[in-house]
């Protein structure tokens, strides 16, 4: 300590060697001051249940490397749920980033609005060269400030219509909307683009139409083989129309301003990008269309060892007929759900699975390539068959030649459920079933090469996976 009361300055070889201290003090500290500064700036990923280091580091366009040295990690770290790891080479970026499929109505100005972000970091983040990029079921990773209130869309606004009434039918301040959604002034609004506002719940639908409270699109992403629904909040005597690359399920007017159609995806459509149109008459006013792309990823499906049957079962007079009376018993619109809730396994356990939906199948050495429209059972647990949800025996038909002793059942709102290969009914046409009444037993019957049920659920004529039926709750 340097006593400056009694006037014994320091010798000047003192006080550069305090200055050089003093130096390399700074100095040792600087390259970490300006780690923890850089870090600060970062975006942050919270681990999910799942995650991998090589996932992430894909998933925002990194390296393990470089994750490992903006959050002064080691190797031996173990990855836990709930980690924050700071995502560098996304400078401009902050918040926490999350990933989602983007939905329908997406484009980089109204996700950047919803996430309060710029388009053009967006456009970085995710990679994404042209709007015409932004496929519904794409995922995209967007960054949400930790802090922020929920959002929720706010109604359309119409033309000759400005931000200015819709605030202040919500007594809302225009000039704090017109700030969240990047616009100048609350007058440079456009009718029928996508706002946002604050609110007590987010409820982040992309699209604004007139007369339509949300809309949501479910299942996404569309897979080879699956179920997609589209979910509409609208006025009364709302019509909607949805056509998904020639698809068109009708949509169902459930009574209490929520409209619903349910559609299929064939098991050997080409993945790749198609269109879905939307189309929206209200009552008073003409159409308002939109179409978007949506992306279609592939089902996976494994291939089936070659099969040996009956040669009548491939024969076409056969399957030709057989296939059209059956296409025409399922293409009806019950336009009620009979249903409710999960469905479950309509026979025992599923270790029986002994061939799974999608699987792509040859029968006796001929070239033709089939696939399987169904989950198939097997005989190892039980041989009772129970209805797998609420719904009415709509046909009860013995012996054909391709399923067999054939059940179907009418759920609503054009989802049916088939049993096939069946030994035995235990219902009969016309009668309503309760989910876990017993329907049947499994048999052999028909192109069967073993005992098993083959469960079939058909939307509109499609086949599509019933594991996705017993493993989410629809619509
Ligand atoms: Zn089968």
């Amino acid at each position: 300590m340097i006593d400056y009361t009694n006037r014994n300055l320091p010798k000047p070889g003192v006080v550069l060697t305090a200055l050089f201290v003093l130096i390399l003090v700074i100095l040792g500290l600087l390259p970490h001051q300006a780690a923890s500064a850089q870090t600060q700036t970062l975006p942050v990923y919270i681990v999910q249940s799942g995650d991998t280091l090589t996932d992430i580091a894909n998933r925002f366009y990194t390296t393990i490397d470089a994750i490992m040295s903006a959050n002064n990690r080691t190797s031996a770290d173990a990855l836990s749920i709930g980690t924050r790891l700071y995502i560098p080479g996304l400078s401009g970026m902050k918040g926490i980033l999350t990933t989602e499929y983007a939905p329908l109505g997406a484009s980089l100005t109204s996700l950047a609005r919803r996430s309060q972000t710029q388009p053009a970091h967006l456009a970085k983040l995710n990679r994404i060269t042209s709007p015409s990029e932004l496929y519904i079921g794409r995922q995209i990773i967007l960054a949400f400030d930790e802090n922020a209130s929920p959002v929720e869309t706010l109604p359309s606004v119409l033309a000759g219509q400005s931000l200015l009434e819709i605030a202040a039918q919500r007594r809302a301040n225009p000039w704090q909307i017109s700030e969240n959604n990047q616009l100048s002034d609350p007058i440079h609004a456009l009718p029928r683009d996508t706002y946002f506002v604050a609110a007590d719940h987010a409820s982040a639908g992309s699209l604004a139409v007139p007369g339509v409270k949300s809309i949501e699109i479910n299942n996404l992403p569309f897979r080879q083989g699956n179920t997609w629904v589209v979910k509409v909040e609208a006025e009364k005597n709302m019509q909607i129309a949805a056509d998904f690359d020639g698809v068109k399920p009708p949509f169902v007017d459930l009574g209490t301003g929520n409209y619903v159609a349910f559609g299929g995806i064939n098991a050997l459509k080409n993945p790749g990008i198609y269109p879905l149109t939307l189309e929206f008459t209200p009552s008073d006013s003409g159409a308002y269309r939109f179409v978007q792309y949506v992306v279609l990823n592939s089902g996976n499906f494994e291939t089936d060892q070659p099969l040996q049957v009956d040669p009548n079962t491939i024969e076409d007079s056969n399957v030709i007929n057989e296939n059209k009376v059956f296409a025409e018993l399922v293409s009806p619109v019950s336009n009620q759900q009979f249903w409710t809730g999960q469905w479950i396994y309509p026979a025992a356990d599923y270790d029986c699975i002994r061939s799974f939906f999608g699987s792509r199948r040859t029968y006796n050495d001929d070239p033709r390539l089939y696939y399987h429209t169904g989950l198939d059972l097997g005989y190892c647990y039980g041989i009772d068959i129970i209805a797998p949800a609420d719904g009415k025996v709509v046909a009860v038909m013995p012996d054909q030649v391709v399923r067999g002793n054939t059940l179907v059942i009418d759920h609503g709102l054009g989802v049916y459920s088939v049993y096939m290969h069946m030994a035995k009914f235990n219902v009969e046409q016309g009668q309503m079933v309760k989910q876990g009444d017993l329907i049947g037993e499994i048999g052999n019957t028909g192109r069967s090469v073993g005992p098993h049920l083959h469960f079939e659920i058909d939307i509109n004529g499609i086949p599509v996976n019933p594991l996705t039926w017993l493993t989410r709750v629809f619509p």
